[in-house]
This record gives structure tokens, sequence and C-alpha cells, in this order.
């Protein structure tokens, strides 16, 4: 094979889907996305899919506002056969420490003032919100009814779909084993199945993108660590949101076929590509869920599987060109939620790839940032 594209993107996540999706409604022509295993293979096909507009920074708040919009639309902008499955059943946060109450104050304000449906609860206000859970254990809830959860699966073949209707080839089972750079400039992308010649190539390669930046000679600084997921046998509905605990590192929902799934985050995860799923996870997770949620504690644990999160020094995305390579492109370090970003990843990085100006203020997400010690902090997350 010898082939030519104006763009490559490596990564069939949501990620490179929804960018090539955005690039071909825009006409772009001759997109190519290459993708080691299937459509949704890696973090996307893994993650607890849950989408939220309660965040704790105006850019986060904004950027996960305007995906939410996208997905009460998506089933008919993106024409999609089936149903993405967004269901709107809220996220109900909880505070147990004086400091995350203050914190979750602040956040309201800032939410209430971009235009989030988002207000605060007293443990008892929160117990008719889930009724099942211990309110002695929280000092008090955020709860936005606006916020949910979605089919990771569904709503990335909509955006395939979508793209390959607009001329996109994916291809599949292939893998990108090196960049080509002369001048200082993209020029290629070697693969599994030949060499593709571009002079544009998007990282959207999730949990693999320190790799492929490796590859261009760009230094991307993030590692990956593993999470995971546990999900229970299905049970008639008794939760409609989302429960979340920052300062506890937990979520657990019910999906709407019944089972709950549950994840945590572990402060003792090594940096490195490991997904096997581990017994103390099952252990630490049930007790801390049980704890808050006790009726939880009479459900059979049917599996578990683990998937990577991309980490950032800041925990936030990196959306830019890189500076030392022209056409090279850089659309990850989602560190936990780049599930909920994705209709905003595809919109910005079409435009940053246009040099158009972003329809959002994403500047501050460039990769440069680190290096002028501009990090962007973010205070609410998982
Ligand atoms: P990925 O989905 O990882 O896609 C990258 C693709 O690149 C992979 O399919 C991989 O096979 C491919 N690839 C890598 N190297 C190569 C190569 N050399 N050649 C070709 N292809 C290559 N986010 C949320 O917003 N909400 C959540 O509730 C949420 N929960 C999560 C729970 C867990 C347990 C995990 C692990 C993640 C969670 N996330 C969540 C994060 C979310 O999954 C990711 O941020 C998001 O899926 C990233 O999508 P992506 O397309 O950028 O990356």
């Amino acid at each position: 094979m010898n082939k030519r594209a104006n763009v490559v993107i490596i990564g069939g996540g949501i990620s490179g889907c929804a960018i090539a999706y955005n690039l071909a409604k825009k006409g772009v022509k001759d997109v190519i996305v290459i993708e080691k295993d299937y459509i949704c293979s890696g973090s996307t096909g893994r993650c607890g899919a849950g989408v939220r507009m309660q965040w704790g920074t105006e850019m986060n708040c904004r950027l996960a506002k305007y995906s939410i919009e996208f997905f009460e639309r998506a089933n008919e902008e993106l024409e999609y056969e089936y149903d993405i499955e967004f269901k709107q059943g809220g996220y109900l946060i909880v505070a147990s420490t004086e400091k995350e109450e203050t914190q979750f104050k602040k956040n309201l304000e800032l939410q209430h003032s971009l235009g989030i449906p988002s207000k605060y609860l007293t443990p008892k206000e929160a117990k008719e919100i889930v009724k099942h859970m211990d309110e002695s254990k929280i000092r008090c809830a955020t709860f936005c009814p606006k916020d949910g959860h979605l089919n990771p699966f569904h709503a990335t073949q909509a955006y395939a779909n979508a793209a390959k209707r607009l001329g996109v080839e994916i291809m599949t089972y292939t893998t990108v084993t090196g960049i080509k750079v002369e001048n200082g400039a993209v020029v290629g992308v070697e693969t599994s199945k030949g060499f593709i010649s571009t002079p544009m190539v998007v990282n959207a390669a999730g949990g693999y993108s320190k790799a492929i930046g490796d590859m261009a000679g760009v230094d991307i600084p993030l590692y990956p660590e593993r999470h995971q997921i546990l999900v229970t046998e299905p049970v008639a509905q008794m939760q409609g949101p989302m429960f979340m605990s920052f300062s506890l590192n937990i979520y657990c929902q019910q999906t709407p076929h019944g089972s709950f799934i549950m994840g945590r985050g572990d402060a003792n995860e090594p940096k490195d590509f490991n997904i096997n799923s581990s017994w103390s996870f099952l252990e630490e997770m049930a007790k801390t869920c049980c704890e808050l949620l006790p009726p939880l504690r009479k459900l059979n644990i049917v599996r578990q599987w683990a998937g990577l999160y991309e980490i950032t020094p800041d925990r936030q995305p990196i959306y830019c060109e890189s500076s030392e390579v022209k056409g090279f492109f850089i659309a990850c370090g989602f560190s936990g939620h780049g599930f909920m970003f994705a209709p905003v990843t595809g919109v910005v990085m079409s435009e940053i790839i246009l040099g158009e100006p972003t329809s959002l203020p994403v500047e501050k997400l460039h990769k440069d940032r680190f290096l002028r010690g501009e990090e962007v902090y973010e205070p609410s997350v998982v």
C-alpha cells in the first residue's frame, strides 16, 4: 500500500472519530483514521461514559456544557440509525469535608453565572434524589439534572458512521509504527500496512499518545494509569442519577438495563499500561460504595474491567499543533474526562487544523503551557 491523505488521524476512539467527522463536515477531503484494533477498543470502550456540567473552572464548565448540548441532538445531527442512549438523570455529587463544601459553593456560583442549572442540596434533600444513600455520611451535595450518561460504543460509532458517509476512510487493525518528519514538518506516516504520505497528522491515540509523540520527536508530558470499573447484576430501577464523590474518588450509576456500574481511582497505581483487573479494586470499591449506598451490599458483582487514563501534569487535555513539528496536531491527555469532551475535541481540533479561530476558548490547553509554567488546575476531578 502506498497512499496519500490530507489528514491522518491516529486513534479510533471517540476523539479521533469526532475529529474526522468535523473535518469532513467542513469539506476536508482525503481524511484517514488509523486504528490498531477496532473502533472503541481503547479507553472509550472501557469508560464510565458519564457526562457532567458540574466543573470548577470556567473553561471546563463551558466545554462540558457545549458537549452535553451536542449529545442532546447527536442522534439527529449524526443521522445515527440506532440511539446513542443519552439519559440525563443528573449527577449527584456529594461533599464529605468542610473544604469540599466550600469548593462546591464556589463551583455553584461559577456554574450559575454560565447558565448551568445545578443546585445546592442538604443531606436530607440529597436523600430525596438517591433514596438508598446514608445521608449521615455527607455534609451536602450538588445536583445538575442536565448531566447524565450515554452508550460509549453507540456514540463513537455514530461519529464514525457519519464521518464515513462524508468520505472519511477508517483503517482498523492497522498500527502506526512511525512518523516521517522532514525539515521540521510532517511528510507521512508508516503503518503496518504501508506508508501514507500526508502533511498533517493528528495524535488522538489516548494512553499511547506519548509513544506517538516520540515517533515525531515531540515530547508529550503524559503518562498512562489504570482505572477500573465493576458491574453488578441488573436489578429494578432504584437510582436515577450518577452518584459521585471527589474526596472518596468514586462514582456509581445504574444503567438503563438495571446493572450498577461503579469505578474509583487509586492514588497508588503505577504509571504503566497494565489493564488487568485486580482483587484489591473490587474490595475497596465495594467497601467505599456500600458505606454510602448500603442496599448495594446485597448485589452480586458480575464482571469488572480496566482501562487507561492518560494523565497530564495538570490533568487537563492538550489541544494544539506542536510548536516543534509543523503539521503534528495533538488531542490527548484527557485525564479521565475525554469522553464527555469529545464533541468539543472534534470541533476545536478541526478548527485548529484548518487554522480557524476556535469556537471555544481552548488556547490555554496548548502543550507549551507546561514549559511556561501555566498549568490549568481543575479542583473537581475523579
Ligand atoms: P481512546 O479511546 O483510548 O482511543 C485511542 C485509540 O488509539 C485506541 O483505540 C488505540 O487502539 C489507538 N492507538 C493507539 N496507538 C496506536 C497506534 N500506534 N496505531 C494505531 N492506533 C493506535 N471520560 C468521561 O468523560 N466520562 C467518564 O465517565 C469516564 N470514565 C472513565 C472510566 C475509566 C475506567 C476509564 C479508563 C476512562 C474513563 N474516561 C471517562 C476517560 C475516557 O475514556 C477517555 O478520556 C476517552 O475515551 C479518550 O478517548 P480517545 O479517543 O482520546 O482515546
